[in-house]
């Protein structure tokens, strides 16, 4: 073990080769335990959840599989016993972008920590590698593919070892979202490294997903540990699908101008076209996806971490391996692909615990397109109808007239009992109506249509459009023609997609057709009773669900800075700002990894004199005091 954590300033940069430039001076190693290390090097005062135990676990020699949302603080799990076990903590990590910023990250705090991968020269590979089999690095992050080739493993055989870290351990699983294969071989590290303690982590939380990385990693008998999947500062909402761009404008320059957010869509294309537009609106979005060429994705990729208020539009192509704290909100234009799916992306708002949002619209479309997607895959039925199962769920949590929380987290296997008031369907309740009626007008239209048309031209039939379509079918001479004149097109939509989700219509796999269910009968006979809600109506100016009804509570809480208070307190909050971005620039890394927005609303509104009142704000550390403390400190003055 070697945690240092006194360097002189001026700060470490880093060179290309990822090796920390500035040597550690010898600095005395705190003699504390655990919470010692936990304010001395992190800055922070008191563990969350199951951290403590989980670190006292790995401390001791065991194996665990800690199971925690993003943002729950999972590296601080094997970060802290990586430096009070002897030796060279060994983490495994998929993505090369995610090993950069945690290794940024750590040494900020004065760790020494490094990555190997492709983007070293091999000499600077092999200098690290022999710097690794000394013991000299706390941390050492690889991707699964070297880990296991037999070279590496020979190293690891003359490498003190403290622990395995295998973190987002979901990509061991089929069932999850990001297989990776190379993961498999990983049950390597317990045949050959019997004793060294395994820690596993990941952020998936259904249940099969689970116990299949349990099984794979040969972790069956280690300890597991499973918090709350809980977000508390985010704020879910789902908003029905109108005018998609003018919603998504509305709902960011309402709730949150000149912050940093996700925007995902379905395809490649619509990400370019709502990034430029959003950009003719005076926002700054930059569009993400696979088909782009690496350098431009690694330069959008690298403003969204390093400039302060930059909007991605992308894919899922983007975000594994993002952990940017202070993404303020993420929005869905497109229906994701499952819940898990979902719950993954939203989660990358809000890791820094400060108030963001989940946003989502949600049309009738979604449902067909996504069954057809599923049915024109290559994948076994087996897969195909757990994908449909999830699908399902998705399309029950849009409808829901629950708390959206609580909708969420019994999908997870929690028991959460709402209202959470940090949802749309709690801060404006649904209105519920018995549309048993409705349901049988809508259900008897779709089976004297032929049971082959899609929500559109049902609601048309319904509504008595006099289009040439119909016409031509001779479906205006049908019963049930014009029957629901009494409502818009876009009721009768809503109630289709209603009775979809409730499982009493489904799209027929091979032409996207509607049709009745088995499940649709006892109300069609008037024997069971079918409850609809009623889409609250969206506000003529600013759509965004529930933002127009109530000004107030309806805000996906408050904004990181609303804790300063006057105009002093707001201008200093910018120069430090400022100073952050400068000194972050000087050294080439994001500036969140320098002070959290939380520590830089800390020293603005507690305006701290001296070294020590500023070693007692959130994330200050002896070493960012240190390298950061004198900076900061004639920054406040200067103000003050
Ligand atoms: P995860 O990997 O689970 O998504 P991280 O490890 O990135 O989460 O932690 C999320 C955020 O919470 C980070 O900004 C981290 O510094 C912070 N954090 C972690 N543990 C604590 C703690 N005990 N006290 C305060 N902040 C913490
Ligand atoms: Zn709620």
């Amino acid at each position: 073990m070697s945690h240092t954590g006194s360097e002189s300033s001026p700060p470490a940069t880093t060179d290309p080769n990822g090796v920390s430039a500035a040597a550690p001076v010898g600095a005395p190693a705190t003699s504390n335990g655990p919470h010692g290390l936990l304010r001395e090097v992190f800055g922070f005062d008191s563990f969350r959840g199951d951290q403590q135990a989980i670190i006292e676990h790995i401390i001791a020699g065991g194996d665990c599989l800690v199971i925690m949302p993003t943002g729950g603080g999972k590296s601080l799990c094997y970060q802290l016993p990586a430096l009070t076990r002897p030796g060279v903590a060994v983490v495994v990590s998929p993505l090369i972008a995610l090993m950069q910023d945690q290794v940024g990250a750590l040494r900020q705090l004065g760790l020494k920590a490094a990555f190997i991968n492709s983007t070293l020269t091999p000499q600077g590979a092999r200098e690290l590698e022999q710097e690794m089999v000394r013991g000299g690095i706390d941390l050492v992050y690889v991707a699964p593919e070297r880990l296991t080739q037999p070279y590496f493993l020979d190293l690891l055989d003359q490498t003190p070892l403290a622990l395995f870290a295998i973190d987002e351990a979901h990509c061991v699983s089929q069932w999850g979202h990001d297989f990776r294969p190379e993961y498999r071989q990983l049950t390597i590290l317990h045949e050959r490294y019997p004793d060294v303690p395994r820690i596993a982590l990941t952020a998936t939380a259904d249940e099969p997903t689970r116990r299949d990385i349990a099984e794979r990693l040969q972790l069956e008998s280690a300890r597991r540990f499973i918090a709350s999947f809980d977000r508390p500062n985010i704020t879910y909402r789902v908003t029905v699908r109108d005018n998609p761009r003018r919603q998504l404008l509305r709902f960011i320059q309402n709730d949150h101008p000149g912050e940093p957010g996700i925007v995902y869509c379905m395809s490649r294309k619509r990400t370019e076209q709502i990034a430029a537009w959003l950009c003719a609106q005076g926002i700054t979005a930059l569009p993400y996806h696979a088909g782009l060429d690496a350098a431009t994705r690694q330069a959008h990729q690298a403003r969204f971490l390093r400039e302060e208020g930059v909007v991605i539009v992308a894919t899922i192509a983007f975000g594994m391996g993002i952990d940017k704290p202070n993404v303020r909100f993420v929005a869905h234009l497109d229906l994701p692909r499952s819940i898990e799916a979902y719950y993954q992306e939203t989660g990358r708002a809000g890791r820094d615990g400060l108030p963001a949002d989940a946003w989502m619209t949600y049309g009738p479309g979604d449902v067909v397109v996504h069954q057809q997607f599923i049915d024109a895959s290559e994948a076994p039925a087996e897969q195909k109808r757990i994908e449909r199962d999830k699908l399902n769920a998705l399309i029950g949590y849009c409808e829901t007239t629950l708390c959206r929380r609580q909708v969420l987290l019994h999908y997870f296997g929690e028991r959460y009992v709402g209202p959470c008031n940090r949802c749309d369907t709690c801060l404006m309740p649904v209105e519920r109506i018995d549309g048993t009626e409705l349901a049988q007008k809508a259900l008897s239209c779709v089976y004297r249509t032929g049971q082959r048309f899609g929500a559109a031209y049902i609601a048309d039939v319904l509504t008595g459009a006099e289009n040439q379509r119909i016409i031509n079918a001779g479906h205006d001479r049908l019963s049930t023609y014009g029957i629901g004149r009494d409502l818009p097109k876009k009721r009768w939509l809503s109630i289709i997609r209603q009775l979809l989700a409730a499982g009493l219509l489904e799209v027929e796999p091979s032409h996207g057709g509607i049709r009745l269910t088995e499940a649709a009968r006892p109300v069609l006979q008037g024997r069971e009773v079918l409850w609809l809600r009623v889409d609250p109506r969206e506000p003529a100016s600013g759509n965004s669900g529930v933002k127009g009804q109530a000004a107030g509570p309806a805000r996906g809480g408050a904004p990181p800075t609303a804790a300063l208070t006057g105009e002093m307190q707001k201008v200093l909050f910018e120069r430090l700002r400022a100073l952050r971005l400068e000194l972050s620039r000087q050294q080439n890394v994001p500036p969140y990894v320098i002070f959290s927005d939380r520590t830089l609303v800390e020293m603005a509104t507690s305006q701290p004199r001296t070294l020590e009142e500023l070693s007692g704000l959130h994330g200050v550390g002896r070493t960012k005091l240190e390298r950061y403390g004198e900076v900061f400190l004639e920054a406040v003055r200067a103000h003050v």
